[in-house]
């Protein structure tokens, strides 16, 4: 099953149509998606049972975050070896773990705006939980998922690597419109191997990330069950599970993005188109 949010309204999406979920079920789940999150496992039984009727055809264009106000935003630091490597910082012995806060949020398309010199890219698949999870086994960590959506993890790695010495990463992987999800989240029963999904990230048609998600240091349930053993794990939480080589940070010297820049992202066969714009505040 795939889940949308078109006009700030949850859409099951079925090839080119979507079929609206409140009007579907008559106002038992929708319109909000964060509701169906919270409802996951009822939602998902009534979804595969019900005879839903046709949907309307849509613009992909059209589609936000498939999660539009997480209650809760993980990233995951330096989780594949060669962007360990090329970060320059030390191969982590746990989950590198930190905040990316609920007002960067943003869709799958449209302009990213340039806030700092130094904004990267980061592809990323990110896992959304279908129940709140507390304790988990990484045997068990799978069945807490919604599902899986497309990220960029955009980055201003000024602002990321301050305090000098005891870098933050938070604030700078924070600007509004820097963690861009969607276009549509995909039940881990979709992928062939859920642990295996392909992300690329090209630039102005410069293919620069290439990977899967089997090349994890921290597997999706490896880090399930560590963020779980620490705090709860709250339906519609999305974790973003770390990005490839192959960003600007690691160019000798680095090519950040620039006013015009077109930034193309795939994650299965998901996609995400971004133009970089300037910042216009001054
Ligand atoms: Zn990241």
């Amino acid at each position: 099953m795939r889940i949308a949010v078109i006009d700030s309204r949850a859409k099951i999406v079925r090839g080119a149509e979507a079929l609206d979920v409140a009007e579907a079920s008559r106002g038992r789940f929708g319109p909000d998606a964060l509701s169906l999150y919270e409802q996951w496992d009822a939602f998902s039984s009534w979804a595969s049972s019900a005879d839903l009727g046709p949907g309307v055809p849509f613009d992909p264009e059209a589609c936000q975050s498939p999660v539009p106000a997480p209650r809760q935003i993980f990233g995951i630091g330096l989780n594949y070896r060669a962007h360990q490597i090329e970060s320059g910082l030390p191969a982590p012995v746990e989950p590198l773990v930190f905040a990316k806060f609920v007002s960067s949020v943003a869709g799958p398309t449209g302009d990213l705006v340039l806030f700092t010199e130094e904004v990267d890219w980061e592809v990323e698949a990110a896992v959304v939980m279908g129940r709140e999870a507390r304790f988990v086994t990484e045997s068990d960590a799978w069945s807490y998922v919604a599902g899986v959506t497309a990220a960029q993890d955009y980055s201003a790695r000024d602002v990321q690597m301050r305090p000098a010495g005891t870098p933050q990463f938070s604030l700078g992987k924070s600007f509004p419109g820097y963690t861009r999800l969607g276009p549509v989240l995909v039940t881990p029963d979709e992928f062939d191997d859920p642990d295996d999904i392909a992300l690329s990230c090209s630039v102005n048609g410069v293919l620069v990330q290439s990977s899967s998600t089997a090349d994890l240091i921290f597997s999706v349930s490896q880090l399930i069950a560590y963020v779980s053993g620490i705090l709860p794990l709250l339906p519609g939480d999305v974790i973003l599970t770390g990005t490839p080589s192959g960003v600007a940070l690691g160019m000798k010297p680095p090519k950040y993005l620039r006013p015009g820049d077109q930034i193309v992202s795939t994650v299965g066969d998901q996609v995400q188109r971004h133009t970089a714009v300037a910042n216009q505040r001054i």
